[in-house]
């Protein structure tokens, strides 16, 4: 049994693309621990199946399900996030021009700098903010990747990347879409013209703050990506088949969860956005936020869970609120099922240029009215 070409992706994640196993019938497919797989007495490969390093059952159907859902002509799953992307980064050639927006996901810019340091890459930093930025970072002829994500963690400023396509491609080079905050549920990066898509599945494609994990899907199944499919066996960061199968699990509630979360965010968003504690209330889903008109282009289910607060005063009454917060889990990380906050002040240090009045959040899916109370009584501590 495989899954119907014209299911939707509530369908094809709710049954994991129909993962009947066809040995037991079993509605749940079984995990396959197994390093190594016998061959047939021709001494040739039973099911393709080798060694795990290179492939496994439970891998295959994520991959399978993500690229399904992507609209893309390959995926790969790797061990977390970012043994995904330096996948991807490797898969350049040596002296590659890569363009990064300055807020990004911070470990992944902080490996950069360090490639750049070494000398393996060039890389060019624009600042996102700053009109006419990105046009100059990107050099025709020269620029072979430029890496974006969808949203901007964590002012959720929106990268068009319909725009950022035309852009980068015009100069011969590619594009990247981290989705992370944006799962295929809402926004498919390859129809806007990506050319890798790119998700730390610890976030929301598991959901459950449990499994770390990483995807890239590809639009192309070119040269370069089979190299990316060669750099992970070669270099080993794939998942446990356990891990696989716990997010494949999760992956199954994901568009409910995804709504739920979105609601909330929405309702949170809509009963703060004049409050008389708050400057604002940073999130695409308001039609005040900058980036609403391309958020809604991309996003077409949903905003998703990710917002920041912006407090009135300064560090200390951020502070004041986070320590207050009694639901919110102080944490870092995001797209799971409970709800966490994080004065990113904090976290970053006098180096980060973050304003020290913001409060991050990635809402959950417990009750809007909860959440909402929870904040009020902590508002009111100011
Ligand atoms: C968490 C995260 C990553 C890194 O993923 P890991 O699974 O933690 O390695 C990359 N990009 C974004 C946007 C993230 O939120």
């Amino acid at each position: 049994m495989s899954a119907n070409d014209d299911w939707s992706e509530p369908t094809l994640l709710a049954q994991a693309m129909h993962a009947i196993d066809e040995t037991t019938g079993a509605v749940v497919p079984p995990i396959y621990p197994a390093t190594t797989f016998a061959r047939n007495e021709n001494y040739d490969l039973r099911n393709g199946w080798l060694y795990s390093r290179a492939g496994n059952p439970n891998y295959c159907e994520i991959e399978t399900l993500l690229t399904t859902l992507e609209g893309g002509k390959g995926a790969q799953l790797f061990s977390s996030g970012l043994a995904a992307f330096a996948a991807a980064i490797q898969s350049f050639k040596p002296g590659a021009h890569i363009v990064v927006p300055s807020i990004m996901y911070f470990a992944a810019q902080v490996w950069l700098k360090r490639l750049t340091d070494r000398g393996d890459i060039h890389l060019t930093i624009f600042d996102p903010s700053k009109e006419g930025a990105l046009e100059t970072a990107i050099i025709p002829g020269k620029t072979d990747l430029l890496w974006i994500e969808t949203a901007l963690n964590p002012t959720w400023a929106v990268m068009d990347i319909a725009y950022c396509a035309e852009l980068v491609h015009k100069a011969g080079g590619l594009l990247a879409v981290d989705s992370t905050v944006t799962p295929p549920v809402t926004c498919k990066p390859i129809k806007h013209g990506a050319d890798l898509v790119y998700h730390s599945a610890t976030k929301y494609l598991n959901g459950h703050s449990d499994v770390l994990g990483g995807i890239l899907v590809c639009a192309d199944d070119n040269e370069q990506w089979q190299d990316i499919c060669a750099i992970r066996t070669a270099t080993g960061g794939v998942m446990g088949p356990f891990e696989a199968w716990l997010l494949l699990r999760g992956m199954r509630t994901l568009s409910i969860r995804f709504r739920e979360a979105s609601d909330n965010a929405m309702a949170i968003a809509r009963y703060f956005e004049s409050h008389p504690k708050l400057e604002a209330v940073l999130y695409p889903g308001l039609n005040s936020h900058p980036g609403h008109d391309s958020a809604a282009r991309q996003c077409e289910n949903g905003f998703g869970g990710m917002m920041s607060l912006l407090v009135k005063g300064g560090f200390d009454e951020a502070v004041t609120v986070t320590k207050a917060l009694k639901l919110f889990v102080p944490a870092t990380s995001l797209g799971g099922v409970e709800s966490l906050v994080e004065h990113r002040k904090t976290i970053e240090g006098d180096l980060s240029d973050v304003p020290a009045n913001l409060i991050r959040l990635s809402v959950g899916i417990e009750s809007a009215n909860d959440l909402i109370a929870d904040l009020e009584q902590a508002l009111n501590q100011l």
